[in-house]
């Protein structure tokens, strides 16, 4: 295409987790990226912007060692030993108390078969943006405050324009800038959905005992509660991170409960396995949704993490599909790069979509199943499940399936994500 001298090969718009991924994999492999985002850097890395953390997958996990970034993340990222799915309240335990464990993940069980990574990693989101943003730094990409306004699109190139007058002219712009995507709008593309009527109240505990690495999900009638391991700081020797999902209402009471009332509460919920909780970190609320973009790619354009599709966070799998995306888009632009294709092209755009047409919108629905399945309490529903898990649980081969789907090691896996570079 013909190019003024402004050009980029690539416009992000958003420069989130998976846009910032994207931009650090086209840059090491020499494309002109341009990174442009609503919210300065040193915003996005204060715990009070993103209280959440992330459970990465180990595939995930070597796509950011493939880029460099082990080093500084391993310092932070607390190795997944074990799940342990507890399914309650049920007859007989304490009221609010958790019931026995139903379903057991012992990551030693794949540990051979993933080279002798956990299964999963859980890390703070601030210190993955932290660990992107001094990456990115040393290379060679254009990192812009502002918001995207416009884009328009045409055969021989995309251009976005900011709030604030600047253009930028790219061969493909990439949309990651989250749910309500400017970019999926202003290509014309829809999305299917709903709101959950639940939230995910999310903030960060000291805890009494240590947690060993395990990872709870503990299944309760509002919405799932997970207690996922941190590594330990100053703060605490023990730390873990919790996501409570409850309908909208609780949820804001949550938020609103004094220290000593959530942290009470929380116990009785939870029950005594790790210890009294305390309150270390702020609490967010965050609405939950399911959207799926109709297409993740239209002219010059492709989506990828919440701009394509938003999943509840009942498996935790929100950011890791978001960077399965990454790993695709970036192997697929790398290699028509390296042949002198227009990256732009609808052919290559095309190779893209077709790659990630299913996992999305695949991944959606079976976490909106599992969400309609575990956020119920009448009996009958609570029986099968319990059957079901029990079931899980007794058969080996699909535990480890279960495993490796959530290691995101599945599937025709892009080359980062194996670990190599393109
Ligand atoms: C409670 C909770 C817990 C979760 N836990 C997990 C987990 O354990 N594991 C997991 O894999 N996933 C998890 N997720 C999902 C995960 O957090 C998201 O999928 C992920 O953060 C999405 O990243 P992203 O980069 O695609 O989008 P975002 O993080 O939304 O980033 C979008 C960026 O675009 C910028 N932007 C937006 N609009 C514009 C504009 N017009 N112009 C310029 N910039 C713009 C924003 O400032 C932002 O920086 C969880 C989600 C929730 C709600």
């Amino acid at each position: 295409m013909d190019r003024a001298a402004d050009d980029f090969d690539v416009v992000i718009a958003g420069g989130g987790m998976a846009g910032a991924t994207l931009a650090l994999a086209l840059a090491q492999a020499r494309l002109r990226v341009a990174v442009v985002d609503a919210t300065a850097p040193e915003t996005r890395v204060a715990p009070t912007f993103d209280g959440r953390t992330s459970a990465v997958a180990f595939a995930n996990f070597r796509q950011w060692r493939a880029l460099g970034l082990g080093d500084t993340l391993s310092a932070q990222a607390q190795p997944i030993t074990e799940i342990l799915i507890t399914d309650g309240p049920n007859p007989g335990a304490r009221r609010g108390a958790p019931s026995p464990t139903f379903l057991h993940f012992d990551v030693d069980e794949v540990a051979a078969e993933i080279g002798g990574d956990p299964l999963g990693w859980v890390l703070e989101n601030r210190y993955i943006r932290s660990a992107l943003n001094v990456a990115l730094g040393e290379t060679d990409v254009a990192t812009l405050i502002g918001v995207v306004d416009a884009v328009s699109q045409a055969p021989t190139g995309a251009t976005v324009t900011l709030r604030d007058g600047r253009t930028l002219r790219a061969a493909i712009v990439v949309g990651a800038d989250g749910r309500a995507s400017r970019v999926r709008a202003a290509s014309g593309i829809g999305v299917q959905g709903w709101g959950y009527r639940q939230a995910g109240v999310s903030t960060t505990l000291a805890l009494e005992r240590p947690h060993g690495g395990v990872a709870h999900q503990h299944f309760l009638p509002g919405g799932p509660l997970a207690i996922l391991p941190l590594v330990g700081d100053a703060s605490a020797e023990h730390r873990a991170s919790l996501v409570w999902t409850e309908q909208s209402d609780r949820a804001d009471a949550l938020i609103a409960a004094s220290p000593q009332a959530f942290e009470a509460h929380l116990a009785r919920r939870f029950g005594e396995m790790l210890g009294a909780p305390h309150l270390i970190g702020p609490r967010i609320s965050y609405p939950l949704r399911l959207q799926v973009a109709d297409r993740i790619i239209g002219v010059r354009t492709a989506l990828i993490g919440d701009a394509a599709h938003v999943i509840h966070p009942i498996a935790g799998q929100g950011l890791n599909l978001g960077l399965k995306d990454v790993g695709a888009l970036a192997q697929v632009l790398i290699d028509a790069a390296r042949i002198g294709e227009d990256i732009g092209s609808p052919m290559v755009l095309d190779r893209y979509a077709r790659w990630r047409r299913f996992d999305g919108a695949g991944l959606a629905i079976a976490t909106d199943l599992l969400n309609r399945l575990f956020s119920n309490d009448a009996p009958p529903v609570r029986i099968a499940r319990d059957l079901g898990l029990a079931a899980v649980n007794r058969m080996p081969t699909l535990r480890r399936l279960f495993m490796r789907e959530a290691g995101a090691g599945l599937g025709d896996l892009p080359q980062l994500l194996l670990g190599e570079r393109p």
